[in-house]
């Protein structure tokens, strides 16, 4: 019988973070993984002469050499990974059109703090304090953010109350209640809400710790890409893994967790059965209870939660490869995000109905990376969040004409807003619909975030309930429907966490 330490399931960002963790500590370590490669969503794939990122637009908390971000210091400090991280040379610019293509409103933010202070006020004068006072709540909030995950979830409320008392405050509120509170004039909180289409979650119910933590490390550290697509940041992971001495096995599906009474204590896969003391799931918790664990084994209230989350945004990504370059082109910017500037609870509305494209996060990688790609070239990719399952109601014999349809239109809105003509130039095209993400990573829904972090459900309620939300003995979730949210930065660091606390199980059975 082949015994484990821990067997972790699947090799998404989460799974092969938790997986490092554990082998890292000298554990007896199996990563299963369905393809034959590691990643999950976080990949890259080839057409013709391209080779297309598949997820990535920009990821933070790498920071620079003496100040280093916390995802620096996991994936090339603790985990050994080389990555040469690539800068993202703007924060965002963001233009609002309408259908007639007429442009309401054009700006671009810069990165560092400083910086970003004085364009605010010259798009939207009298917001200097109020950006002073969002810095602060930042730095507060993140510092209590380390203290939880360095607590292993049991944080000291004195603690909490004395030394993080504003990250308490605005815990259970949203962004917009934190701008108002912050007093961000109207202006302001349209560009602070910029982001919010990255996410499908509007900005009176996203998680303002999730919001806080990606704005301000985005203005502080700045964005970064990898240079050779997320490949390289998942195999590294994976060459980390084996490194420690973890054993992986690729091609090869879990199909049932399996119990010792009410405890996890191996894994039915396609390749055999494989025992472990712990089980690691880096796939939705959903999934596992409706299809992989025996009913009796799940703790009522564990149920009732994975029921009562919302899944998250269901990403539609056109991916071009184009026979001219970047400048040939006229294209300067890295990220666009282009919509009409609705109110964002209207615009999550919008697209949660299957409705003419009028949003998209639009990229050009060779701004940031001019040697990806070849030379004479460039890439980009559109992606639009639903915020529902609008796909779920497409009859099979209308997706292709329907995909085709939509990518259109998403390439159309981008020439329309920035007056760039790029569709004459498309040499190679793919498009990925939330049905695409569903079949390849498993995720319900194609939604690849995890749940929405979002009212109840938001990342100090997760944080607060490691112990309690992670109930059944001998199995964890690690990935995007963890505790920090969704996210590279995010699957990582809750990755990270769950081997932790795993190992922290460990260490009390063996009386340490
Ligand atoms: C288009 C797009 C753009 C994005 N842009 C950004 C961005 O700019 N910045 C950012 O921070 N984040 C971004 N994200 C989000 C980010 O990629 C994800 O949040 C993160 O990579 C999810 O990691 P995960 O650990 O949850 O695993 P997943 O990627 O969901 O991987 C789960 C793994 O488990 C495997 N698996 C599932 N079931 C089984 C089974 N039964 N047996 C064996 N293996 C199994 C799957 O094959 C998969 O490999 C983007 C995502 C997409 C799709």
């Amino acid at each position: 019988m082949q015994k484990y330490d821990a067997i972790v399931v699947g090799a998404g960002n989460g799974g092969l973070s938790t997986a490092c963790t554990l082998a890292k500590a000298g554990k007896k370590v199996l990563l299963i993984e369905q393809h034959n490669l590691p990643g999950g969503v976080a990949s890259s794939f080839r057409r013709g002469r391209f080779e297309f990122e598949t997820a990535l637009h920009e990821l933070a908390a790498i920071g620079k050499p003496g100040a280093r971000g916390e995802v620096y210091e996991l994936v090339n400090e603790n985990y050994g990974v080389p990555i040469n991280w690539v800068p993202v040379p703007d924060l965002f610019r963001a233009i609002h059109v309408k259908d007639d293509g007429t442009v309401i409103r054009d700006f671009t933010m810069p990165h560092g703090r400083q910086a970003f202070m004085d364009k605010m006020e010259e798009y939207a004068p009298g917001n200097r304090e109020a950006v002073a006072r969002f810095y602060e709540l930042f730095d507060e909030s993140k510092a209590a953010l380390n203290y939880i995950s360095s607590a292993n979830g049991h944080p000291d409320p004195k603690v909490l109350r004395k030394q993080f008392p504003n990250f308490l405050k605005v815990g259970s509120y949203s962004p917009m209640d934190v701008l108002t509170a912050l007093k961000f004039t109207d202006d302001a909180k349209r560009i602070m809400g910029t982001y919010w289409s990255y996410m499908a979650v509007d900005m009176y119910r996203l998680s303002s710790i999730f919001y806080l933590m990606m704005v301000g490390d985005l203005v502080d550290g700045g964005a970064y890409i990898m240079e050779h697509t997320s490949h390289q940041l998942t195999t590294g992971l994976l060459e980390a893994f084996r490194r420690f001495g973890g054993e992986s096995w690729f091609n090869v599906r879990a199909e049932e967790i399996l119990f010792e009474g009410k405890r996890a204590c191996g894994v039915r896969t396609t390749q055999g059965t494989v025992y472990a003391d712990h089980v690691i799931w880096n796939g939705n918790p959903n999934i596992a209870f409706a299809n992989m664990v025996p009913k009796g084994v799940i703790p009522e209230r564990e149920l009732k939660l994975a029921n009562a989350r919302k899944f998250s945004a269901r990403m539609f990504v056109v991916y071009i490869g184009l026979n001219k370059t970047a400048e040939e082109l006229g294209i300067k910017d890295y990220n666009i995000f282009i919509s009409p500037g609705l109110d964002t609870a209207d615009e999550y509305k919008r697209v949660g109905r299957m409705e003419k494209i009028r949003s998209t996060a639009a990229l050009c990688y060779n701004v940031a990376n001019p040697k990806i790609g070849p030379p004479g070239t460039c890439q980009m990719s559109f992606t639009m969040a639903y915020s529902k399952d609008v796909w779920g109601d497409v009859e099979l014999r209308d997706y292709v004409n329907l995909k085709n349809q939509k990518a259109r239109e998403i390439l159309e809105l981008y020439e329309r807003a920035t007056k760039t003509s790029i569709i004459p130039y498309i040499e190679e095209i793919a498009v990925a619909t939330p049905w695409t993400f569903c079949r390849y990573a498993a995720v319900p829904e194609g939604g690849v975030y995890g749940y929405e972090a979002a009212g109840w459900d938001n990342c100090m309620a997760r944080m607060m309930s490691l112990d309690r939300d992670f109930t059944i003995p001998g199995l964890k979730f690690t990935g995007a429907a963890g505790p920090r949210g969704d996210g590279f930065s995010e699957s990582l660091l809750t990755g990270n966490i769950v081997g932790k606390m795993v190992l922290g199980e460990m260490m009390a059975k063996e009386g340490k």
